[in-house]
């Protein structure tokens, strides 16, 4: 079959090769990657996912995109194996509102879907171009905990991972800071978006080319590719033929690789975009305006507090849209979010529902969803649930939990007024030895620090 290529959602750079995005991570005209062609499995094939494992499952999607010359087949069969160990459980909780978990993997949240897989694809390349990659990654919480899991221990990769120093979780922390080996935790005494500057700036630093810096947030393909494979998994144990997703979103990268794996021919009738207060979204599905929301609203489920998602690109151009950050020539942004060409709006709101769920509606939410069905659900699940409830389509849903509660033990004791039982990948944390650096929010202490 003939090479699936990318090219960047601003068409101002070349096609690439799947290996090529995986090591750029954004294209260099700042567009992001998208697949020329998307490949389409029929019925049949997708039938036969029913019943073998997920790592399985992951292998034989992930290799239509991944050609054999750049990863052999028993290659990347193991690496599918060794990203997926643990278990991916989906319940049905009533009639038409299933319960998808994907919060069992080693860091408690959703984020090791596309970390672990794409860590691996990351190191094998690396290998054989015989190259050493410096990743270096910005977090306001779950994202450096599940990189540097997932990357923790590989030849090739060091990681760096900055947090601002008091907006993160003590256990939360602790997934950085106590691997220690190739994965350098650094604490800011700043805010997220001071970090993300630092990792911006460094990105375009003539003085740290030498490192061969890459990005190992949802900006790149790598990431969003693993994460479409729940989709076909959840289709297959809900046994009906007219399904919905309620996702709930932050940068968009679930949602895009939901509306991939839909165009890949899992018969999906509506997506539900579940977000916070950050509500960007589902203004724009009604309006057709798309104004970013800044500065970003603070939220419980805080992995979603993103007022401009950054795959919100992928998914406009899509449906046929340009979105784009406008910058100048030195390509500093000077206006976030552009609208260059409007998407389809219409086939949008054909394929989209979208509500923006207040933290009233999260707190009791989990109250009711505890009292009805005696499960435990944290904030970013809760947002997924109210949405569907609110949407009250009469076909089977799909929720998920994208985060472990004992995550948000705070949360939960104050409204159920009980102790999220701990995981032992979280509680085994509370004993070990932390080793971090803490620097000033400054971009030559940082550079400093690094080399
Ligand atoms: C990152 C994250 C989300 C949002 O996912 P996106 O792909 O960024 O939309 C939701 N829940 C949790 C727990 C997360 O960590």
């Amino acid at each position: 079959m003939e090479k699936i290529l990318f090219r960047s959602t601003n068409r101002q750079a070349p096609e690439v090769s799947f290996k090529e995005a995986l090591l750029k991570g954004q294209a260099p005209d700042y567009g992001l990657y998208v697949p020329t062609r998307i490949p389409h499995l029929d019925s049949e094939e997708i039938s036969k996912f029913v019943g073998i494992p997920y790592y399985e499952v992951a292998f034989r999607i992930i290799r239509i995109y991944i050609p054999e010359e750049d990863i052999p087949t028993s290659i990347l069969y193991d690496l599918c194996k060794q990203a997926y160990n643990f278990p991916v459980p989906i319940e049905k909780i009533d009639k038409n509102l299933f319960l998808l978990y994907l919060d069992k993997g080693p860091t408690a949240s959703f984020k090791d879907f596309a970390a672990r897989l794409m860590a691996r694809l990351m190191n094998y390349v690396a290998s054989i171009e015989n190259k050493n990659l410096l990743i270096l990654v910005a977090t306001s919480g779950d994202t450096g905990g599940a990189v540097a899991d997932a990357f923790f221990g590989l030849n090739n990769i060091n990681v760096v991972i900055l947090f601002p120093e008091k907006e993160v979780t003590g256990r939360q922390r602790k997934q950085m800071t106590t691997l220690g080996g190739n994965i350098c935790a650094i604490a800011v005494k700043g805010t997220f978006d001071d970090c993300q500057a630092i990792v911006k700036r460094a990105f375009n630093d003539p003085a740290l080319r030498h490192k061969n810096l890459t990005s190992a947030n949802s900006i790149n393909f790598g990431r969003l590719l693993p994460q479409t494979v729940y989709y076909f998994k959840a289709y297959c144990e809900m046994g009906s033929e007219k399904i919905g997703f309620s996702v709930p979103c932050g940068n968009f990268g679930n949602l895009m690789a939901g509306v991939l794996a839909r165009e890949m021919g899992v018969p999906i009738e509506r997506f539900i975009v579940a977000v916070n207060e950050n509500d960007e979204f589902p203004k724009f599905l009604k309006t057709g305006i798309y104004k970013p929301v800044v500065p970003s609203k603070k939220c419980s489920s805080n992995a979603m507090n993103v007022g401009h998602p950054s795959n919100l690109a992928r998914l406009i151009d899509l449906y046929g849209g340009w979105l784009t950050d406008e910058r100048d020539a030195q390509g500093r942004v000077i206006r976030k979010g552009v609208l260059k060409k409007s998407p389809d709006i219409n086939l949008m709101r054909k394929h989209f529902v979208s509500f923006s769920i207040n933290e009233k509606i999260v707190d009791t939410t989990i109250k009711e969803f505890y009292e009805k069905y005696g499960i435990i659900i944290e904030p970013h699940g809760a947002v997924s649930v109210a949405a569907a409830l609110l949407a009250n389509l009469e076909i089977p849903i799909c929720c998920f939990e994208t985060a472990n509660p004992a995550k948000f033990p705070e949360k939960i004791r104050q409204i159920l007024g009980i102790e999220p039982p701990v995981p032992e990948c979280l509680a085994r944390l509370d004993n070990i030895k932390e080793n971090f650096v803490i620097i000033e929010n400054n971009y030559d202490k940082f550079v400093e620090s690094i080399l």
